[in-house]
């Protein structure tokens, strides 16, 4: 193969490609201490930057300071802002009301 790289293990004397972190045929670290350095910042920093975009994601509106306010309950606003599944179930919740007062007033 041209281009890639051959490193030879310290441990076992393995051809490995140098792409490899560690040995493939005994386990054994190919990594310098500031390769390994690096490597780990790296992963950190794309850690700590994937929990802050997933922070933000997460963050409910209307609460906290960058959030969009959300429409008042019982607004037209609120109702065409609703989802359709929030919009079947209210229908649902509306109508078992309806029906047990309706219900409750029978039965006296
Ligand atoms: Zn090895």
């Amino acid at each position: 193969m041209a281009g890639s790289d051959i490193i030879v293990c310290a441990q076992c004397g393995e051809d490995q490609d140098a792409k490899n972190i560690r040995c493939a045929r005994c386990g054994a670290s190919l990594e310098t201490t500031e390769q390994r350095q690096r490597r780990l910042a790296d992963l950190e920093e794309s850690r700590r930057e994937a929990e802050r975009s997933d922070v933000t994601i997460q963050r409910l509106p209307g609460f906290g300071h960058n959030g969009t306010p959300r429409a008042m309950f019982g607004t037209k606003e609120f109702f065409s802002e609703m989802s359709n599944q929030m919009r079947r179930r209210y229908y649902v919740v509306v109508a078992v009301v309806v029906i047990t007062i309706v219900f409750l007033l029978r039965v006296k």
